[in-house]
């Protein structure tokens, strides 16, 4: 294994890293670092987050800067702010011996003018959001004509974050001399044509293999049914006392219920997303870096400048739309040679959406069950044992009540005094686990009929299609018109019924608007008449053969809406409280309430245009 000096850094910067702590060059830096010291080809680097890819093209661009030219040299691109802040940061603490050298970052969501005057003042490196740099060259304040270095980090989560046209006008703004460095942990289509498009013949090097997710992450999955995705949650929390990690939302509304809930129930928790002020992000961030914060129910782009190396777990409370984005997530834990676990909830006929992720990761999912009470309490109650053990004596603050202390208790044997005091915090988990049904989602076909039809699921949309029988529409045909539209990634099809003169079909709820969008934007053809596509109403009942159907004879193995104790959210505080009020827990419930109203106004939108 070579060392930093062996990979041909100067004095200045090899202090520096001993100063930082830095020992042995990780994979993707000991590939990285002499290829762009040592050639001007463009660079491809496929690396995962938290590899070490920061100083891996940091370096190099460090060590060959001219300081004393005051022109930028460099420029960085990277998502989002708080990453563009940590790699602008880093740079700093790499050049801190270098005299001259001078960083600059650029980003959205503060004064434009303070940042034009530094970059006035001279910088050879400048760390940039896509948006706020395009800003700043059309304003001419910022000048790329004599650059060196153009780094794009992270560039798929950019074009995921729909800066491609950010990134066609830097590239553009650049002289063809440059040295292009990409480095990405997943190559999308869209990154490969950015690498066709702007680079030329690109050297390739990768850190572990392209596209996979980390061999230090263990992938989990959990199956629940939708109601049961929060008490999931507060199950995994309860069996791992000392859980540190990222809970990912697909939505801001979706992680301030879910965090909000956590809250009430006395866990640990804060949520990072986009409707939170620069200001009130930092403060959450930095209470999650200091261990304040043991869960950080977030969306994926907030999360994305999250420096964390040593999270236990990240869970995914839905799958994320583009399959992409798993890769990102649980990278986000198994960082820095730590190991982690990466747990994703699933709905029964969510289990199918795992396989093409495992195929991109190149791992397995292990399916596991989610703990029963009595699990959770054998887990807690050694907790408490160990806390007791490890917890200082303070003689001197307590060495005053310690008489009337001994003669209240006066008469107790040692068993009955250790029982006595674990009760008093155990108690409130047993109390609350009693009775804890089984949460796992065991039915295995549980949305088919007798027949193997799908039955009705209240996680789809029921929508109308004005084309059948008559049309030659068939099943098959239906599904590839669905496919063509380019709805999302793996939107799950659902119930098809073809009529004479029009049919229905089923697709996942949480895609009705953009299906309703689809259709319109395409404005497709079928047979030569104009498709026409909009929700309806299912039927009473659950069923769409109409009341008294199957889908009313529906057994209920869950006893209706009884929930046990388990499921309340008189869960035991971590300070040993109880908590009185109760609520409803069902986050999945609420958000998908809130997708209705918006789906009803796309409903009555698309009615609207019938008419016209
Ligand atoms: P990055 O992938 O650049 O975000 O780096 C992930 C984390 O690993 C950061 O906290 C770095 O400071 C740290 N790191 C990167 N390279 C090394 C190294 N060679 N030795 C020790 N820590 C490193």
């Amino acid at each position: 294994m070579s060392t930093f000096s062996e990979l041909g850094l100067k004095e200045e910067i090899l202090s520096a890293l001993t100063d930082m702590g830095y020992e042995t060059p990780s994979e993707i830096q000991q590939k990285a670092i002499p290829q762009v010291i040592t050639s001007t080809d463009d660079l491809k680097a496929f690396a995962q987050t938290g590899t070490g890819k920061t100083a891996a093209f940091s370096l190099p661009i460090i060590q060959q800067i001219d300081v004393d030219n005051q022109n930028v040299q460099a420029i960085i691109l990277s998502p989002t702010r708080e990453l563009a802040v940590q790699i602008g940061d880093q740079i700093q603490k790499f050049s801190k011996n270098i005299r001259g050298l001078k960083t600059v970052t650029v980003y959205g969501g503060t004064s434009l003018e303070d940042q034009a005057r530094k970059l006035n003042r001279g910088a050879q490196i400048v760390v940039g959001t896509p948006g706020r740099t395009v800003d700043l060259i059309n304003r001419r304040k910022l000048k790329l004509e004599n650059i060196q270095w153009l780094v794009l980090d992270e560039a798929d989560e950019m074009l995921n974050m729909g800066f491609k046209d950010d990134l066609d006008a830097v590239l553009e703004a650049t002289p063809e001399t440059k040295q292009t460095l990409l480095f990405s942990a997943t190559f999308p289509r869209e990154v490969e044509a950015i690498a066709r498009n702007y680079m030329h013949n690109p050297a390739e090097i990768s850190a572990g293999t392209k596209n996979t997710g980390s061999d230090n992450v263990s992938n989990e999955y959990y199956v629940v049914t939708e109601r049961n995705r929060y008490a999931a949650i507060k199950r995994i929390a309860d069996i791992n006392p000392d859980i540190y990690g990222i809970i990912f939302c697909r939505t801001r509304r979706e992680c301030q219920e879910v965090s909000e809930k956590l809250i009430a129930d006395g866990y640990n928790a804060d949520s990072l997303h986009g409707d939170l002020s620069q200001a009130q992000r930092d403060n959450v961030m930095q209470k999650f870096r200091k261990k304040n914060i043991q869960m950080l129910v977030a969306t994926d782009v907030a999360a994305r400048g999250l420096d964390v190396n040593n999270l236990t777990h990240v869970i995914n409370h839905k799958l994320p739309d583009q399959n992409e984005a798993y890769t990102h997530r649980s990278g986000r834990t198994g960082r820095a040679g730590n190991k982690g676990v990466s747990i994703v909830l699933v709905t029964n006929r969510e289990v199918g959406k795992l396989r093409p992720i495992e195929r991109k990761i190149q791992k397995k999912f292990i399916k596991r069950e989610i703990p029963n009470g009595e699990e959770i309490c054998k887990v807690q109650l050694f907790k408490l044992v160990e806390k007791v053990k490890n917890t200082d004596i303070n003689t001197e603050a307590i060495s005053g009540y310690l008489e009337n202390i001994y003669e209240q208790f006066e008469g107790l044997s040692r068993e009955e005094l250790i029982q006595k005091f674990i009760s008093v915090e155990f108690n409130a988990f047993l109390e609350y686990y009693a009775n804890a049904k089984d949460i796992n989602d065991t039915r295995e076909s549980r949305d088919r009929d007798d027949r193997g039809r799908r039955r009705d699921d209240e996680n789809m949309t029921r929508f109308f299609i004005n084309i059948g029988r008559k049309d030659s529409l068939t099943p098959p045909r239906l599904m590839g018109l669905i496919n063509d539209q380019n709805i999302t990634n793996n939107v799950e099809i659902g119930q098809i019924e073809i009529l004479d003169t029009f049919s229905f079909f089923e697709l996942d709820k949480n895609f009705e608007s953009e299906t309703i969008e689809a259709f319109l934007n395409n404005a497709p053809e079928f047979e030569g008449r104009s498709v026409n596509v909009e929700i309806t109403k299912k039927r009473r009942g659950g069923g769409d053969r109409g009341r008294g159907g199957r889908g009313d004879r529906r057994p209920r193995r869950d006893g209706g809406n009884f929930r046990g104790r388990g499921d309340r959210n008189d869960r035991p505080r971590r300070d040993g409280d109880f908590k009185g009020r109760r609520r409803d827990d069902n986050g999945g419930n609420r958000e998908s309430s809130g997708r209705s109203d918006r789906s009803s106004r796309v409903q009555n939108k698309s009615w609207g245009r019938r008419r016209d």
